[in-house]
């Protein structure tokens, strides 16, 4: 069989752990033997990252920004415990945090819907991609615990001098007090970001705050993605026969536990923090989740949602089996695959993510997964497959469809 041939590479991001292992089975069984792959590899395993002071994030963030798609393996974080484990020089950064600081994106999760895996939310049929504002308020509040009696204000002095004061509160006794804030530019950022990944997606955009109580800091959330929604995208949203919706946040909470799903939900940083694991726990599961930061120039990196599933790697390192699921993993190289294939031209390319996230899918629905869904499917009796095996029967189902 002729191998997919490709034009320009992915950039690959290399990760630790567990995941590292997955990423490895995953070339090896789904993606070489069928693919001429081209990518240019980063390895951000934290061994790599510590002997290089973290230049290979930032080497591989401009790579994105360079060729506009990248497929990211989870990386670990690292702690005090981590410091040791590895013997680190500094405890280096996120990766994603410095990767998302350079690309200024948004980060999209989406769950993976699969028959057998049903959602607690009995009417939702489709998928709801979360999309959360990953810049300020609460995240970057400043805080002082009121000792007793006095007054609290809320001043802004301008570099011409001009000062803006407002009284926030007259305490009579013992109290707190918080600043937060956001920026205009990073709004617009999460606005594009927005709005292009709905119509790359065709799916209608919600957007929510509490616009009536806060009436000038929410308020400018709800008037900054308005204009550019109606200078920038109203047209090519007709066009699509996509809507933009906005609503107040309870509104939207109401609305979306009714709904079919199928749609972006846009959230404010903190709204995002909490629906965004109430909505991924409801579909199902973290490894059924997937993950793409989208920067407003339109680079995109794909990722799983999850983390390098430290105790699973510890077992693998035993010697026991491992019973980990690749699907987010699959799913992250499916996407950046597909998104090369439609920025390329390259039909084939995009055929081929379509038909492995079918043959990925479908083996689940045959009875055939990893223990983790084992737990939770309404499928009978069904087949748990370790990490390798479960690679290789979508590799088979794969084969059948090509
Ligand atoms: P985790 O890797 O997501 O795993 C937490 C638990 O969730 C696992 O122990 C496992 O449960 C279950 N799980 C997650 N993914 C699974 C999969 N694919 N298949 C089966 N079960 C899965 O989170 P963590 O243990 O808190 O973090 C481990 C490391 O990942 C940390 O160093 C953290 O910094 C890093 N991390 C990275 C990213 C990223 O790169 N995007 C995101 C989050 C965390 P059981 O143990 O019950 O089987
Ligand atoms: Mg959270």
């Amino acid at each position: 069989m002729r191998k997919i041939a490709m034009k320009t590479p992915l950039v690959e991001m290399d990760g630790d752990e567990m995941t590292r292992i997955l990423w490895k089975y995953i070339k090896d069984e789904l993606l070489l033997p069928f693919i001429d792959l081209k990518t240019e590899y980063y390895d951000l395993g934290l061994q790599y990252r510590n002997e290089t002071n973290d230049q290979v994030t930032i080497d591989s963030a401009n790579a994105t920004k360079k060729y506009g798609v990248a497929v990211k393996c989870a990386t670990i974080t690292p702690n005090a415990a981590r410091m040791t484990e590895y013997n680190l020089k500094e405890m280096w950064k996120s990766p994603n945090g410095t990767i998302r600081a350079m690309l200024d994106g948004t980060v999209f999760r989406t769950p993976i819907v699969v028959k057998g895996i049903e959602p607690c939310v009995k009417n939702w049929e489709k998928p709801i991609t979360l999309a959360r504002h990953a810049y300020g308020d609460v995240y970057k509040n400043t805080e002082i615990i009121v000792p007793g009696e006095g007054t609290a204000e809320l001043v802004f002095r301008a570099k011409d001098g001009t000062v803006i004061s407002e009284t926030i509160h007259e305490f009579n006794g013992p109290g707190i007090i918080q600043g937060i804030h956001n920026t205009k530019k990073s709004i617009e950022s999460f606005a594009r970001a927005c709005f292009n990944y709905a119509l790359d997606t065709k799916q209608d955009l919600w957007f929510a705050t509490k616009d009536t109580i806060s009436k000038k800091y929410d308020h400018t959330f709800k008037d900054v993605m308005q204009d550019i929604f109606d200078n920038e995208y109203k047209a090519k949203f007709d066009e699509t026969g996509i809507v933009y919706f906005y609503t107040l946040i309870d509104d939207a909470v109401a609305r979306v536990m009714k709904a079919k799903g199928g749609f972006i939900w846009a959230c404010k940083n903190y709204d995002g923090d909490v629906m965004s694991d109430m909505v991924s726990s409801a579909f199902g599961s973290l490894a059924m989740m997937t993950s793409v930061l989208v920067s407003p120039n339109g680079d995109y990196e794909y990722e799983a949602a999850h983390g390098t599933v430290q105790r699973h790697y510890y077992k693998h390192l035993a010697g026991e089996e491992t019973s980990t699921n690749s699907v987010a993993t699959i799913f992250a190289w499916t996407g950046a695959l597909r998104k090369r294939g439609e920025l390329d031209g390259l039909k084939d390319l995009q055929s081929f993510a379509d038909k492995l996230e079918k043959a990925t899918l479908e083996t689940i629905e045959e009875g055939k997964m990893t223990k983790d869904l084992a737990l939770i499917t309404s499928l009978e009796n069904v087949q748990v497959l370790n990490s390798l095996g479960f690679i290789q029967a979508i590799r088979q189902k794969l084969e059948e469809s090509l």
